[in-house]
């Protein structure tokens, strides 16, 4: 989504909330949410993604420490490169 420009009004700006679109006045032009109500839902939805991307981690250190250190087949080679990808999805989804 491209974000709309501020608009300069004689009290301050014309800006819209990043998180549910509606215009607003602001004495920033910089100003992102509307209101607490959609700077907290914001905050919480990042909370949840980050607590999200931590216990996957864990899952994926989990599946790692599981894997056998012997014997490697076509189901460990599998699980490996699973292993990896899974990882690598998890680093570009914390990097957006
Ligand atoms: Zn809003």
């Amino acid at each position: 989504m491209t974000e709309r420009e501020a608009v300069r009004t004689e009290s301050g700006w014309l800006v819209w909330c990043s998180e549910c679109h509606t215009r607003f006045e602001s004495k920033r032009s910089d100003a992102c949410y509307c209101s607490p109500t959609c700077r907290s839902r914001v905050f919480r939805r990042e909370k949840k993604r980050e607590e999200t991307i931590s216990l996957m981690k864990v899952y994926v250190d989990q599946v790692r420490g599981n894997m056998p250190r012997r014997g490697r087949s076509l189901e460990f080679e599998a699980l490996a490169k699973l292993q990896v990808q899974i990882a690598n999805a998890l680093a570009s989804v914390e990097n957006d």
